[in-house]
């Protein structure tokens, strides 16, 4: 997908300021398991920081860690039906001829307007920050499709095959970017994405707890200039760019 990057930004005059950033921050142990009776904890608040600047155009090594790691199959069915989790957007500067290429996939708000306008309460937000699809309760009604400014969300529109037991899918529901739910709560201390992104030598997605001051994504937001797509709107997203 390639579009201009006023349209991506979804914003005119764009606001440079920096974001307001892991409110109350508190100083916690590096990513551990969690037991399962164990519920997630508000001292974290797990998030991505994905640099463009590093970012290859016509790499989709994430995209395709994405759908390994979380079962998700694209060879089904028409392309236009394809769920996806993570995409890859080519972005063009049309005034200053600035051309960069980043992943989107769900940014995690922390107001979610998925979460507003589910009306079974599938949708929802765990305490620390995921913002998840209950597939049990999903009735597949899609207003969360068109509540979410990023299009971040799909429906599924066939039977499903090769699901994995940890990320659980299903024909009639709605399903995004879970952060890699499972191995966070694992204790992997990182996304299929940003493992994948990391082996191709990128380097450009960081895993991390925005909330932990000493983690590297929390001193990296800190010491660097970054953005969310649609700041305008002010859902005070777990996913930051650099370099937008
Ligand atoms: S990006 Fe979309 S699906 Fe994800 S939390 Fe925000 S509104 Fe919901
Ligand atoms: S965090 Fe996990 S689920 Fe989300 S886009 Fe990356 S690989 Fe896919």
């Amino acid at each position: 997908m390639s579009i201009t990057r006023r349209k991506f930004l979804g914003m005119g005059a764009a606001a440079t300021a920096g974001l307001s950033l892991a409110p109350g921050v508190r100083l916690i142990d590096m990513a551990e398991a969690r037991a399962p009776d164990v519920p997630a904890s508000a001292k974290n608040r797990w998030g991505l920081l994905i640099d463009t600047t590093k970012c290859a155009k016509g790499c989709s090594s994430c995209v395709d860690a994405c759908a390994t790691e979380n079962g998700v199959h694209s060879e089904r069915g028409s392309p236009e039906t394809h769920a996806e989790w993570i995409r890859k957007v080519d972005v063009t500067d049309p005034g200053t001829g600035h051309e960069f290429s980043l992943p989107v996939m769900c940014q995690h708000c922390q107001h979610p307007p998925c979460v507003d306008v589910c009306p079974t309460g599938a949708s929802f937000k765990r305490a620390d920050g995921i913002v998840l699809v209950d597939k049990h309760i999903c009735i597949g009604c899609r207003y969360c499709m068109m509540a979410c400014p990023y299009k971040a969300r799909s429906f599924e529109h066939e039977n499903v095959t090769g699901q994995k037991p940890y990320a659980p899918r299903g024909k009639g529901t709605v399903e995004s970017c879970t952060l890699c739910v499972q191995k966070i709560d694992r204790g992997d201390g990182t996304t299929a994405c940003a493992e994948a992104c990391k082996k191709e030598g990128h380097e450009a997605i960081l895993f991390g707890d925005l909330n932990d001051p000493e983690s590297e994504i929390s001193k990296r937001v800190r010491t660097t200039a970054t953005r969310a797509i649609r700041e305008d709107m002010n859902l005070d997203t777990s996913v930051r760019y650099k370099g937008i």
